[in-house]
């Protein structure tokens, strides 16, 4: 059981779960664990303590119907357990939704540290993480994400296998960040195309939310396609040098959100689209690489009612799983690309749906991937 101190004490995640009760003793708000689970739909959730190095460590893992478990490790000064265990928590759901609307034969996982990646990380810290991973026998693969790196997992991998992400050297596919980027771009030629007829960026206005890893390819690859691309990074050496390098027009990092534009594309953080800015957005198409894009499923409602149309994050953001997932039967660039290419058809028919039903693009996304997880449990049933 935890104690649900209210809103504001984690770095991300819901912090009003929809059940729990009252501490008779204390007067708080608590939580129960199993009745999280439940109403997520989780498998299992293992707290993982090393003393040595100090490791504070929990996996979850949400649902295993399509295959093992894959999903990153993030490392985040949380501000509670509980902070760290709703994030968790949320994070596997959505691996299990982005996994299952990509086609892949994988479940959903996440694992969070709780630590500061700037001061807390150690050889002997992913080493014990490693060994926790190895107990999990493979029903669950894990590597980089927010506050982790892949040279952290070289550590781990000298104790388990089961690790993606890996660099070249140590025989993983290497960063992902364009292959994301890859499919935010076929996200967004499938609203082009469902919008006005035409997947052409020509003559097009594109605002990027962050030059990392992805949004500098999908800023690169709109110039190329011919758009006018307007960005903001908070860091100003980023927009600077990309500015420099592709010609793009820098803006401030939260006007970005406000600008005319046909596409908004945002590759910073989740949580961009929330009740205070869905009025102010002035874009016809949202298609990007952050996760967790809408701070609550209803806003995608909201943004049918102001026509914009919504690429669903965990659509639109699949290249980098697809990538990793490859990398475990042998990673095959072209087989990569023919899966990430799979994205346009797969939003046209959702946004297709949407239109002939009146129901939001995330609604119609969710109820395919819940149709695919229920057909292939159903096959499950033929003995083999
Ligand atoms: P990154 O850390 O390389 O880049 C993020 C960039 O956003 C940084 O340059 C940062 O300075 C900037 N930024 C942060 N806050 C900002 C703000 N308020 N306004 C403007 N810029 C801001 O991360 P990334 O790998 O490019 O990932 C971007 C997003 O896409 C994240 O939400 C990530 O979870 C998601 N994502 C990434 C991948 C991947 O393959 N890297 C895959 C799926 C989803």
């Amino acid at each position: 059981m935890f104690y649900n101190r209210g809103s504001g004490d984690g770095l991300a995640g819901p912090s009003n779960p929809s059940k729990g009760g009252e501490d008779t003793t204390s007067g708080r708000h608590t939580m129960d664990i199993f009745d999280e689970m439940e109403r997520r739909g989780h498998e299992q959730v293992i707290f993982n303590y090393d003393r040595a190095s100090g490791l504070k460590a929990i996996i979850a893992i949400h649902d295993t119907t399509l295959g093992p478990a894959l999903g990153g490790c993030r490392m985040l000064p949380y501000a509670s357990e509980e902070a760290a265990l709703l994030d968790v928590l949320r994070l596997s759901e959505g691996m299990t939704y982005k996994a299952a609307a990509a086609g892949l034969d994988f479940g959903g996982g996440k694992t969070v540290i709780m630590g500061d990646p700037a001061t807390d990380k150690s050889e002997v810290l992913f080493r014990a993480l490693g060994r926790f991973i190895d107990t999990l026998g493979g029903r669950y693969r894990t590597g980089e994400d927010v506050g982790t790196s892949e040279d952290d997992f070289v550590q781990s991998l000298r104790e388990t296998q089961y690790l993606v992400g890996l660099p070249t050297a140590y025989g993983g596919s290497g960063d992902t960040g364009d292959n994301t980027a890859l499919g935010v771009m076929q996200a967004i030629y499938a609203a082009l195309m469902h919008r006005y007829g035409s997947t052409s960026l020509k003559g097009r206005r594109v605002a990027v939310q962050g030059l990392g890893k992805v949004g500098y390819h999908v800023a690169r690859h709109a110039v190329e396609a011919g758009a006018t691309v307007v960005a903001a990074d908070i860091n100003p050496h980023v927009v600077g040098r990309v500015a420099s390098e592709l010609g793009i027009e820098p803006t401030d990092p939260w006007a970005v959100l406000e600008t005319p534009c046909d596409v908004f594309a945002p590759c910073a953080l989740g949580n961009v689209i929330n009740h205070s800015t869905v009025g102010t957005l002035k874009c016809q198409i949202i298609a990007g690489s952050a996760n967790n894009q809408l701070e609550d499923d209803a806003l995608a409602a909201q943004l049918r009612e102001r026509e914009i149309l919504y690429a669903p994050d965990f659509i639109a953001n699949a290249g980098g799983l697809i990538q990793v997932a490859d990398e475990i039967q042998g990673y095959n660039p072209d087989r990569v690309r023919h899966q990430i290419e799979a994205i346009y058809d797969l939003l046209l028919a959702v946004f297709k749906e949407a239109d002939e039903t009146g129901r939001s693009t995330t609604d119609v996304a969710l109820d395919h991937v819940h149709k695919r997880l229920e057909a292939i449990h159903r096959i499950h049933r033929i003995h083999a």
